[in-house]
């Protein structure tokens, strides 16, 4: 064997090798490329989350400083019942047909359930047949509408104007004069009889 003969096999081995380190590097900058693009996504996941947290924060407290009556959410748990606390300050709904005041026929004023403030004229309260309470307006300027677009519906939500607790939707299918049915959960209100 010459040396000419030892030449060629050693520079297709060196070859072979130039290519599988090439093959290695562009593999490897496709790892990393990928690697780049879940890291992005990760960063972008969590900033979204962290904006997310910060947007609530900063609802939560835009939404106490929006109210007269301000209260924290422990010391709303403190005061009211766990039924009243996840209708008033979680926005649920109670059941058609078991609250207090959907088959209620007194003279009075309805009042928030939270804080007391006066919401609802008796003399207003109809027969909507929908187990809520029912009335076809507000005592002015003490019922906020706020845009509900929970549950895939567009909705609006009403909340007591001086404490922000939500006492049910308004509709516009209501009766004279106004056209809207305000429906309420009894377990929102309180009644002071006149
Ligand atoms: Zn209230």
């Amino acid at each position: 064997m010459n040396t000419k003969t030892l030449i060629l096999p050693i520079l297709v081995i060196i070859c072979g090798l130039g290519v599988v380190a090439f093959l290695g590097f562009t593999n490897d900058s496709e790892n990393n490329s990928q690697n780049n693009k879940a890291n992005k996504k990760v960063e972008a996941a969590e900033s979204f989350e962290s904006n997310y947290k910060n947007l609530n924060l900063n609802q939560k407290d835009t939404s106490m400083s929006d109210y007269k009556v301000k209260k924290d959410e422990n010391e709303w748990k403190k005061e009211l019942t766990e039924n009243e606390y996840r209708v008033l300050r979680q926005k649920g709904t109670e059941r058609a047909f078991t609250g207090e005041f959907y088959d209620h026929h007194e003279k009075g004023v309805y009042t928030c359930g939270a804080c007391h403030e006066k919401l609802f004229d008796s003399k207003t309260k109809f027969e909507s047949g929908s187990g809520w309470p029912s009335f076809y307006t507000t005592i002015e300027g003490n019922v906020k509408e706020i845009t509900d677009r929970s549950h895939g519906m567009v909705r609006t939500e009403v909340v007591c104007n001086s404490c922000g607790s939500h006492l049910g939707h308004v509709f516009n299918d209501g009766p004279k004069p106004t056209g809207m049915r305000y429906c309420i959960n009894s377990i929102s209100l309180d009644f002071e009889k006149e």
